[in-house]
């Protein structure tokens, strides 16, 4: 069984986990973590459905299952990457550009490797959504921890790391060995074999909810105005609640001694806005990258394909006022052009 192998360039620093501990380790857990995260937003997408693996009770396998070849025992993104029970039908590795293991962080400018070895017979059809989550990660998404902060404007802030981006990549071209149509795809995802389930409160990390806008950026101006803030419904300025003043990290605030409370950090009322700004344990749902220019992207998620036009207009009244209909693409316009562009064997 040949293994898969794509070469990566990345276009920012990836983060993969603080520098002390294993950093091989956290590299090939972080990348994998994330490349199935996506895999799972591709599936729902086409229609199947895909557990969520860091919530108890609802990942595979399905104890009411016992045999792992029985049908309804696990999902389609468990067939690959595995759960308890059954094992990921690949090995997975991550190479820097001589072939070795990447042992450090990787670098803005690094080319690397991501390595798929089957251990176990991986159908074409599973190939195929790997190599589809792929172009969809490195096209229109980010790979890694830390994709969520915030771009800044303030230069004296620009180096303050919670306002770099992390995770933006290129998929150095190659040759697609396993294009499928996206009604091959589609029947493969719904069969009876997989586990199927509500997807409830996670529902909406699929590609039909995901929309993304090249060439531009959400920020925040000054201390007063944050486009990025106006986006998720949250209040713009960084003044402290207890003296007005903005106090930028490590200080305290002079009146109460304490760490800032800023009004910017403070949780919107709206349900959609809090939907939007997510929380401690809840994923933000919206993302946005300023550099390097060339792969600056803006995406996000919203709860129903429905919701598309209603964010469209959200981004064009906050932040884009000139937003062309044609740079909103939306999660069912990517999956056909990316389809499209290997569809046809
Ligand atoms: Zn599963
Ligand atoms: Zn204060």
């Amino acid at each position: 069984m040949e293994e898969r192998t794509y070469t990566v360039k990345a276009l920012t620093d990836i983060w993969t986990g603080d520098a002390d501990g294993k950093p091989h380790r956290l590299i090939t857990i972080g990348l994998l973590g994330s490349i199935r995260w996506w895999f799972e937003v591709l599936v729902r997408g086409l229609g199947g459905s895909a557990c969520d693996p860091t919530r108890d009770g609802i990942r595979c396998p399905d104890h009411r299952v016992a045999d792992p070849t029985k049908p309804g025992h696990h999902c389609v993104v468990c067939e690959l990457f595995g759960c308890t029970g059954w094992a990921r039908k690949f090995r997975f590795e991550v190479l820097d550009e001589n072939g070795k293991p990447q042992q450090n962080q990787i670098k803005a400018n690094q080319c690397f490797q991501l390595r798929f070895t089957p251990l176990r017979a991986i159908s074409e059809k599973e190939w195929a959504l790997l190599d589809l989550t792929l172009r969809l990660i490195t096209e229109y998404g980010a790979i890694g921890g830390k994709t969520v902060y915030k771009p800044t404007e303030e230069s004296h802030r620009q180096s303050v790391q919670r306002h770099q981006d992390f995770g933006l990549v290129k998929l150095v071209p190659h040759q697609r060995l396993y294009a499928c149509t996206d009604h091959e795809l589609r029947t493969f995802v719904s069969q009876q074999q997989w586990r199927s389930l509500n997807h409830g409160s996670f529902g909406w990390a699929s590609a039909q909810n995901f929309w993304c806008v090249s060439g531009r950026h959400l920020s925040r101006e000054d201390a007063d105005h944050s486009s990025f803030n106006r986006v998720l419904g949250r209040e713009e300025s960084k003044s402290c609640l207890d003296c007005g003043q903005v106090h930028d990290p490590p200080q305290r605030c002079g009146k109460t001694n304490r760490l800032p409370r800023r009004r910017s950090e403070q949780n919107p009322t709206g349900n959609l806005e809090k939907w939007l700004a997510g929380g401690r344990a809840e994923s933000k749902k919206v993302f946005s990258f300023k550099n390097p220019e060339s792969a600056r992207r803006t995406f996000g998620f919203v709860q129903s394909t429905d919701k598309l036009d209603e964010m469209r207009q959200r981004l064009k009244k906050n932040a884009w006022d000139n937003l062309g209909d044609n740079e909103f693409v939306t999660g069912g316009d990517i999956l056909r052009r990316l389809l499209g562009e290997g569809g046809n064997r």
